[in-house]
């Protein structure tokens, strides 16, 4: 794709996105509704009042630093969780085979505007119904809405999430992960197996959840053959955050 042939692509883009914006406010009236909130973990934005709301499904494009004048792409993001940043890659390989520079570097100097063509772009090539822009301290984040969630299933998920969250002195909400007493603290190389291969953020099948014991444990384990109560007891498996989770990862796996 010439530089030209975007131009005139991501116009469209933005002339789409106008309607969508127009046809989504005309539907449901979002200016309406006192509140709004999202969240990462969820991936829902939810707009309310006291007697009603909607949810709607997002996906984070990247967020506009007013500080730096600058622009970062969700994908290229660690502070944005997995479940609302993977369908940007498809955009980023867009942007590769077509040799689009916005859409292939991670972070660069920007203004808004930059931001909303960007997301223009994204909802086109995502299937997006719509886009949101929240502020968040100076950073203006940029999201395209998927779907309207019906408020039944909207509410489990925020329920399931919430049953899976801990609160952490270091790193604030984050979901219980599991890990042996001998991995607590500050200790570095004790090994670190886990029940599969993770990555912090990555979506978890129902039911999973991060775990991870020591060298010393998986000895006992091999011996053993398997978990049992023995060794179940001598690893004395401890409740930690994702986030603490990924740090002790890092000090204690094998280089
Ligand atoms: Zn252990
Ligand atoms: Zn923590």
């Amino acid at each position: 794709m010439t530089e030209e042939e975007y131009k005139k692509f991501n116009h469209q883009c933005i002339h789409e996105l106008q309607d969508h914006q127009a046809k989504l406010w005309a539907e449901h009236d979002l200016d309406a509704y006192p509140r709004w909130d999202y969240d990462q973990h969820t991936a829902l934005l939810t707009f309310s009042d006291n007697d009603e709301e909607i949810n709607f499904r997002f996906v984070e494009v990247g967020s506009f630093s007013e500080k730096s004048n600058t622009w970062k792409w969700a994908w290229d993001n660690a502070y944005v969780l997995e479940k609302v940043k993977k369908e940007t890659f498809a955009v980023k390989e867009f942007g590769e085979k077509n040799d689009i520079k916005e859409l292939s570097e991670g972070y660069f100097e920007a203004n808004e505007a930059d931001g909303w063509a960007i997301t223009a772009v994204t909802c086109k090539l995502l299937g997006g119904i719509g886009a949101y822009r929240p502020v968040s301290d100076h950073l203006l984040v940029f999201m395209v809405l998927m779907e309207v969630v019906d408020n039944k299933e909207a509410q489990k998920i925020k329920n399931k999430v919430a049953e899976e969250m801990i609160f952490c002195d270091c790193h604030g909400k984050g979901r219980a992960s599991f890990v042996c007493q001998h991995l607590i603290g500050k200790g570095t190389a004790a090994g670190f197996h886990e029940a599969f291969e993770t990555e912090q953020g990555m979506d978890l099948q129902e039911d999973d959840s991060f775990q991870a014991w020591c060298n010393e444990c998986e000895a006992e384990r091999l011996k053993q053959g398997e978990w049992n109560d023995e060794n179940i007891a001598f690893a004395n498996i401890k409740v930690v955050c994702e986030s603490c989770y990924f740090e002790m990862k890092e000090r204690n796996s094998e280089q």
